[in-house]
């Protein structure tokens, strides 16, 4: 853990909650260069000048930064598997951990680490915000303090919420429902297929109804390695044989997320599906998820789903599209022989099976 810059803010009680977050990037961790006026990523020791509050929390704090923080649009796995190791190596010395990350990819991030990180007992809470921090009306400062008390939140020295999640703007949404919806508001993220896990206003009220349930007694599970040769394919009206027969004939692909219409239709052109046979006869796992952001996906509902599910298609029900290619990544990363039954069956909250 030597190689990543660490800060610490001690409260004055002894045995007050850990709570580690780790800085990845984003708008959130960026201020004015003062000889410039633009705006620069900000050096973490300024992390307490710019949120006094911090110091006030009575939560023992942890900040590593990672080496070269990032815009999110330059996420890759590579980083998941980094934010996996860091989490493992800390995973008993805290009660909870924020990642700051920025908002364009968090969603995908924190469906990932749902399905890396498994059988949690300790809350992941990814944050960010859509004003840097070194801005007056900044979003970030009540978007941090929420989350680290959420992180560092326990009944009976046990976690509320067991969950990779994401908490913006006074909601706090699982992770791999949620989807940014909105690049100009401060609620930048929704759930429209799950309940909000809390709702944020004078008080955090948590909807236990919807939490995971903790389990003591299983297990949690760091999984490090993931697929990356996967792709989306979305339906458009108009779209061609060559440009499909194309796609399929990528080298190595392993993986493809099928986004289609409604209840997860697609054209029934006679070339079309039998493209998806071939590819599904190579080997190719192909994963269908709906371009509604409510609803789910019934494949034989209507007749042009029906074929899709004879060939074997596999149904994506009501993931999210983030959910859906993270899940895919992790299931054909780490299980080759029967992908069909993981990709269906609920890992970490991601589906509604019934
Ligand atoms: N482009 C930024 C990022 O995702 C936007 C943000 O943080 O809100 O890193």
């Amino acid at each position: 853990m030597n190689k990543y810059e660490i800060l610490s803010i001690k409260p004055q009680e002894e045995n007050a909650s850990k709570v580690l977050i780790i800085y990845t990037g984003g708008t959130l961790g960026m201020v004015y260069d003062n000889q410039t006026g633009s705006l620069i990523p900000f050096r973490f020791e300024q992390i307490t000048e710019n949120i006094p509050e911090l110091k006030r929390l009575n939560l023992e704090l942890c900040i590593l930064a990672l080496p070269k923080p990032i815009d999110s649009s330059n996420v890759s796995p590579a980083i998941w598997t980094e934010l996996v190791e860091i989490i493992e190596a800390n995973y008993e010395k805290f009660q909870g951990f924020v990642v700051l990350h920025g908002t364009d990819t968090m969603a995908y991030s924190a469906s990932a680490l749902s399905f890396m990180i498994q059988n949690l007992k300790k809350p992941i809470v990814f944050t960010g915000a859509q004003l840097p921090i070194g801005i007056p009306r900044t979003d970030a400062r009540e978007n941090l303090i929420t989350s680290i008390q959420i992180a560092g939140s326990t009944i009976n020295r046990k976690a509320i919420v067991p969950e990779v999640c994401i908490y913006f703007n006074g909601r706090l949404l699982r992770g791999n429902r949620a989807k940014k919806r909105e690049s100009s508001q401060f609620d930048a993220f929704d759930s429209e297929n799950f309940p909000y896990l809390a709702e944020i206003g004078v008080n955090i009220d948590y909807n236990f109804l919807n939490i995971k349930i903790l389990k003591p007694e299983t297990e949690t599970k760091f999984y490090t390695k993931t697929e990356n040769n996967v792709g989306i394919l979305k339906i458009f009206p108009g779209i061609n044989a060559s440009f499909v027969s194309n796609f399929f004939k990528q080298k190595d692909l392993k993986g493809v997320i099928l986004e289609t219409y409604g209840s997860g239709n697609a054209l029934s052109d006679r070339w079309f599906l039998e493209e998806l046979e071939n590819a599904i006869k190579k080997g190719i796992t192909i994963l269908n998820v709906s371009q509604c952001t409510g609803g789910r996906v019934i494949m034989g509902k209507y007749q042009t789903s029906q074929k899709m599910k004879e060939i074997g298609v596999v149904s994506g029900t009501d993931m999210t599209l983030e959910a859906a290619i993270t899940k895919l990544m992790w299931v054909l990363g780490n299980e080759s022989t029967n992908p069909k039954e993981l990709l269906e069956k609920e890992i970490a909250g991601e589906l509604t099976n019934y």
